[in-house]
């Protein structure tokens, strides 16, 4: 379709203007908005949004799972001019209701079984913001359901200006203090992806994408708007099909998807257990993944199963969002062994590869890649100290430190060699451990924590070590009951072990490199 938009709400404003009855988004139950509803649907709630106040330089939370209404509300949510906090309903109350007050968002769309419990988690600080209400509710005043903001008549003014620096929206990812940190991306940023998808991922209005990853982790900024830009339709997958690779092959097949967007560890999957190798099955036209290294053997088999498909390694962290590329090519070499690099700079971005006290290093020299253009985030929200750190500056250029340790190959294409820091993937999402050992010190029969992460064959598994306070009996259940408090399920530690003491470097910290010894040790 192809616009000059700079404003995410534009391109839901041109798609309803070209294809009103063409479905926008299918929910798993086969459930569907066209382009003129969910437009109608996006209106009506950017109205109500005005009425209460809320506007540019706002922010409204969303406590939703996959559902017709959080694209709905996601597109209303801009149009308003604010900005759109996604958070995982599936975390505990109390974390998300923490990432939305931190956000001092000015409104939440939230399903109704969450919202007495997302009010009672609210930290007392300060006020709890209007609920929009979807489903059934015993309403609380202040609330407004969302069939009631559905009819609302009078259609929205647009905001009178829009301004691309604006923030489009703010994603929490885990932080190493225990605090998550809110990614805040103006909609230039989220723009400088899109664009790069428009000129090197070829998609159609005919295109059915998968919507696989969470709305609140950065994966869904190409399934929401590359799909609304095309005109195309946008599939949801809820979190329970989304983990089951038979279930989730089936719904690949049924509802012919032709664009595909998740972390590496799912496509293995259901390589393996997908029956997607059956004759006759749909093979998506586009697969890209990102999120984590996909381990060679895996995509060799995927390869072999979907020969046709363009398969993309994309790469970049929330505050980048994909910043290079690498086309998988046609065949994978049977003794082929380390993975496929991430790739070449996607533009306008532009990179370099820095030692310790942020030189650049010659070709070929591990170092960690530092990038900069217009797809890098404004920065952390409310947090300028972790922002400060967060960049290089050099030749008035603020360079964003990835943390992650790659080698350029002499053309400027870059291989993966780990992290500088104690942050881990698991399935795609990130973790940092020291967000986990936050969580078991609010125990109060914890004296010392300390999580490493093991390597397995789908991942990372997460071992706690701890050491309780004396006189006290450590239980594991109760700790990763504890746990669940805080943290969503995919950090729950998956073992925990107790120890009298924990090993300490000669400096009295945690010896972390002890405690790898130690696991390996009794995997041995
Ligand atoms: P997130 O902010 O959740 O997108 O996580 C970003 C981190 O995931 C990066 O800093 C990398 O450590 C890792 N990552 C992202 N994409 C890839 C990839 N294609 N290959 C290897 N690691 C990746």
């Amino acid at each position: 379709m192809g616009t000059d938009a700079h404003h995410l709400s534009q391109l839901l404003d041109v798609a309803n203007r070209l294809r009103p009855d063409h479905v926008a988004v299918e929910d798993e139950r086969g459930q569907a908005l066209t382009y003129r509803e969910l437009f109608r649907a996006a209106d009506r709630l950017a109205t109500r949004l005005h009425r209460w106040g809320v506007g540019r330089g706002d922010r409204v939370g969303l406590f939703l799972p996959k559902r017709l209404e959080a694209v709905a509300a996601i597109h209303g949510i801009l149009r308003s001019g604010a900005a759109y906090v996604p958070v995982d309903p599936g975390s505990p109350a109390v974390r998300g209701a923490g990432i939305l007050a931190d956000a001092g968002v000015r409104a939440v769309v939230v399903l109704a079984e969450h919202a007495d419990g997302l009010r009672e988690a609210w930290p007392k600080t300060g006020p709890i913001p209007r609920f929009i209400v979807v489903g059934e509710s015993r309403s609380c005043p202040t609330d407004a359901s969302w069939d009631r903001v559905l009819g609302d008549d009078a259609p929205s003014p647009l905001p009178p200006t829009f301004d691309d620096h604006d923030i489009a929206y703010i994603l929490y990812t885990s932080g190493s203090t225990g605090q998550p940190k809110g990614v805040m991306l103006s909609h230039r940023n989220a723009f400088a992806f899109l664009d790069w998808c428009d000129q090197t991922i070829e998609v159609q209005a005919s295109d059915r994408f998968a919507s696989h990853a969470p709305f609140h982790f950065d994966l869904s900024i190409f399934d929401l708007y590359v799909s609304c830009r095309a005109g195309a339709t946008l599939v949801l997958i809820g979190e329970s099909t989304g983990k089951d690779p038979a279930k989730l092959g089936l719904f690949l097949r049924e509802r012919a998807i032709s664009v595909w967007y998740s972390a590496p560890s799912i496509l293995a999957l259901l390589a393996d257990y997908g029956a997607i190798d059956q004759p006759g099955f749909p093979a998506p036209r586009v697969v890209l993944f990102a999120g984590e290294v996909f381990p060679v053997a895996a995509l060799r088999k995927l390869r072999k199963t979907w020969p046709v498909a363009a398969l993309w390694n994309l790469y970049g962290p929330t505050e980048t969002n994909v910043c290079t590329a690498f086309a998988i090519p046609d065949t994978i070499d049977d003794s082929r062994e380390t993975p496929f690099p991430i790739g070449s700079a996607c533009p306008p971005a532009t990179m370099k590869v820095v030692d310790e006290r942020g030189q650049a290093v010659p070709p070929g020299t591990v170092g960690e890649l530092v990038v900069a253009g217009p797809g890098v985030m404004l920065g952390y929200f409310g947090r300028p100290d972790l922002t400060a750190r967060a960049f290089l500056i050099d030749d008035e250029t603020a360079w964003y430190r990835t943390g992650d340790l790659v080698t350029d190959d002499g053309t400027g294409c870059y291989r993966f060699h780990g992290r500088r820091d104690r942050m881990v993937k698991k399935r795609g999402y990130r973790i940092e451990l020291g967000e986990i050992e936050s969580a078991l010190y609010r125990h109060e029969g914890v004296d010392r924590a300390a999580v490493i992460a093991r390597a397995t064959d789908d991942g990372a598994s997460l071992v706690a070590f701890i050491a309780m306070k004396p006189g006290l009996k450590g239980s594991i259940i109760a700790l990763k009951r504890h746990c669940t408090r805080f943290l969503p399920p995919y950090m729950v530690p998956d073992e925990i072990q107790f120890l009298s003491n924990l090993p300490t470097t000669s400096t009295d910290k945690v010896d972390y490199q002890g405690l790898k010894r130690l696991v390996s040790m009794a995997g041995n």
